[in-house]
């Protein structure tokens, strides 16, 4: 088994209403997906978290290092392809290119043991997953408050039993969003809220003592992510869990979060942190340091399989009769290509997701969604 070609695929759709968090304007959902084939025609699929162009420039950068080389050597791969870009790599692009040709490469291997990556790592300790809806970005020109309660409302109809906003732009006008939103999705529903690393430590801590009485889950990414000390100083001065993750690339990356307690919830994203060569040992890291691992999940349904595999093979961490399984994030935003690029579209019943079982990522793409939508060239 020869490694023959690694292709990328860039996928992009203009948004019908263009919407924002607090890092960033979202005009069109872009995405790109890694193709590794080999000599005997077996293909393995991965995706890339982050700015498609960059993430398919790198991995082409890769690719000359993976011509000839054995799929199943997923450790050794990794090591080189890091260590080819290590002195002046070491997380973002260097990582999630990396980390897209790194579960390609899972997924080949599961297809050769005919078997789904989740066994590969060990087992399936679930075969579903309780989802949570992402949304609640702000969408451009209307009323953010009464839009964030209707979009909201409806996630808690479809039977998501957890939700999560975006906040991180103001203050005072994100209160009044969460106080509309816990009025929408009822008391039943779990809350969560994501600054996007919009805020400064007085202000997040200000927003988390404020917004504690509706009952939130968890507060991620409050400050910038290289600002561990003020993630230390939220965490101390208000009362909601803090959570961050997904721009913290490889174990390196999050060594320090965990060393120091800067958050009480890791979030890596399988394809963000390396794959899952690097995310297993990042879910040993933090349950060494006793902090909860609830991964980050962006993107297709390549994306959304990947995750999966990872929450399905996650231990009970601790192991009681009835342990706590953790969520799949699962974006609720307009993306016409997620489900498309799948022959099998990934859905929820009822707020739960099945974890697909067969070889590899467990899904098959859909060729003719990739030309649909492949990126036009400027
Ligand atoms: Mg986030």
């Amino acid at each position: 088994m020869k490694i023959e070609a690694v292709r990328t695929h860039l996928l992009d759709h203009p948004l019908s209403v263009p919407f924002e968090s607090a890092s960033g304007r979202f005009e069109r959902r872009t995405h790109c997906l890694v193709e590794v084939v080999c000599e005997d025609g077996a293909v393995g699929w991965g995706e890339c978290l982050g700015p498609a162009r960059l993430n398919a420039a790198v991995v082409q950068a890769y690719a000359p290092r993976l011509q000839g080389r054995n799929p199943l050597e997923t450790e050794k791969i990794w090591l080189d392809l890091y260590n080819f870009l290590r002195d002046q790599g070491q997380r973002g692009l260097a990582v999630t290119g990396l980390g897209g040709i790194d579960v390609a490469l899972w997924d080949l291997k599961g297809k050769r043991f005919g078997q789904p990556i989740s066994m590969l790592l060990g087992g399936r300790f679930r075969e579903e997953a309780r989802a949570y809806a992402t949304g609640g970005f702000r969408p451009a020109g209307v009323d953010r408050v009464e839009a964030m309660a209707a979009e909201t409302g409806t996630y808690a109809r479809d039977g998501f039993s957890a939700v999560k906003i975006k906040i991180g732009f103001d203050v005072e006008e994100d209160l009044k969003v969460i106080e509309a939103v816990r009025a929408a999705i009822g008391a039943d529903t779990r809350l969560m809220i994501d600054a996007n690393h919009g805020y400064d430590p007085l202000e997040a801590i200000e927003l988390g003592r404020r917004a504690a009485k509706f009952d939130i889950d968890w507060f991620e990414e409050p400050v910038l992510p290289e600002l561990l000390d003020g993630y230390r100083a939220v965490r101390a001065q208000q009362p909601i869990p803090v959570a961050a993750g997904e721009t913290w690339h490889t174990r390196y990356a999050m060594r320090e979060p965990l060393a120091q307690r800067a958050v009480d919830i890791i979030q890596p994203n399988v394809l963000g942190v390396g794959g899952f060569t690097e995310i297993r040992r990042v879910a040993d890291l933090a349950s060494l340091h006793g902090v909860r691992c609830q991964p980050h999940c962006w993107g297709t349904g390549i994306s959304i399989a990947a995750c999966l595999q990872f929450l399905s093979a996650l231990p009970h961490d601790p192991p009681r009769p009835e342990p706590r399984a953790p969520m799949l994030e699962f974006d609720q935003t307009e993306n016409p290509f997620r489900q498309a690029v799948l022959a099998q579209p990934i859905l929820h019943k009822g707020g739960v997701v099945a974890v697909p079982d067969g070889p590899g990522l467990g899904v098959e793409v859909n060729r003719d969604a990739l030309a649909a939508y492949a990126l036009k060239a400027e």
